[in-house]
């Protein structure tokens, strides 16, 4: 009889295939990845800290985003607490150019980089893009140079130029989930309508910004799915957000991503995506509170945002830098990033 031949272990793969050579896990060793029993995940963190070390480099992005227009969109994202269709306490609001120059200011001020300007709309019509025009040239006007990005759904080839043409250099755009799990999670456009921005945005020079939302009843194998679907796109940026079950959304009853779970998300994405920036976003709060916070840091998160997300409270900007200074972690500069 013939012994059955010995299993190679998907840690002791990863070493040799991302930390040394930078090509990211296939489908099938994210998927071993998320199944590692919980008392191998410290050395998966170790690993995946390392990588981000190694094709990284030791800094993190810090960035913030401001909202220009907040609630009231048409789309049915079962997530979002800013969808339309849901009876969410979030009201539709517009944020008025003032207010845009000082949150940007307020950004620049903790030593961010990324500015990020979000609308909650399917894609962005004359009067948006207008106001997001004007609002850049007047952070400009304030003296301010941050770089600035923008997410405002999907985009129109027409809009990707004008976009381009107003000096933003970095959109982003989510896939949310895997492309199977996708139509359970939203109904009113495609994977493939926003796949198709993405290529857009790709096409025309802007960096891509792209991630999504652990904790929406999809499988292990889809998060794996998902993991590998974001680094064919070779987004530089990818947002790694954990669902938090907003009021009046139909996800509200849904579990919290736990700790350890959301640990292991957060190394097998490093290793599917060693050479992106991989951003803890939104529900990190909720999910890790602040010991793992840290624990994400050291275990292949490469940049944060800071102060408040969209329409949740995040922690205080200064909380978040203190631990970078804790955790001996550079702040990556403006002169680095251009
Ligand atoms: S398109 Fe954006 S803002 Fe609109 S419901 Fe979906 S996630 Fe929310």
């Amino acid at each position: 009889m013939t012994a059955a031949p010995e299993q190679i272990d998907v840690l002791d793969e990863a070493r040799e295939q991302v930390l040394e050579r930078g090509v990211g896990l296939s489908q099938e060793q994210v998927l071993k990845v998320l199944e590692l029993p919980d008392d191998r995940i410290p050395e998966l963190l170790e690993l995946a800290h390392q990588v981000r070390e190694r094709w990284c480099g030791p800094e993190v992005e810090v960035e913030g985003i401001v909202s220009l227009k907040t609630g009231g969109c048409p789309e049915d994202c079962h997530f979002c607490s800013q969808s339309g269709q849901f009876p969410s306490p979030v009201r539709s609001a517009w944020l008025d150019i003032p207010g845009l120059v000082r949150a940007a200011r307020q950004t620049r001020e903790t030593g961010a980089t990324e500015f990020c300007i979000v609308a909650a709309v399917r894609g962005p019509d004359k009067r948006l893009l207008s106001q997001v025009r004007d609002g850049i040239k007047a952070i400009r006007e304030d003296g301010n140079d941050i770089q600035i990005a923008c997410s405002l759904g999907m985009l129109t080839q027409e809009q990707v130029d004008e976009l381009v043409a107003m000096g933003v250099h970095r959109y982003n755009h989510n896939l949310e989930t895997a492309r199977s799990h996708f139509p359970n999670v939203v109904t009113t456009h495609s994977w493939e309508e926003r796949w198709d921005t993405l290529k857009m945005i790709r096409d025309a020079g802007m960096e891509v910004c792209c991630g999504g939302i652990i904790g929406m009843g999809e499988s292990l194998e889809q998060r794996a799915e998902f993991a590998v679907q974001l680094a064919e796109l070779e987004p530089d940026e990818v947002p790694l957000n954990f669902l938090i079950p907003n009021p009046g959304t139909p996800y509200e009853n849904y579990p919290v991503v736990e700790g350890a779970e959301a640990l292991r998300t957060v190394g097998a994405f490093r290793l599917a995506l060693p050479r992106t920036i991989l951003r803890f976003a939104g529900g990190r709060e909720l999910t890790f509170g602040d010991l793992g916070a840290k624990q994400g840091m050291l275990g292949g998160i490469n940049a944060i945002i800071v102060g408040n997300y969209l329409t949740n409270l995040g922690r205080p900007a200064q909380q978040d830098l203190d631990m970078l200074e804790e955790l001996s972690m550079p702040i990556k500069a403006l002169s680095q990033t251009l």
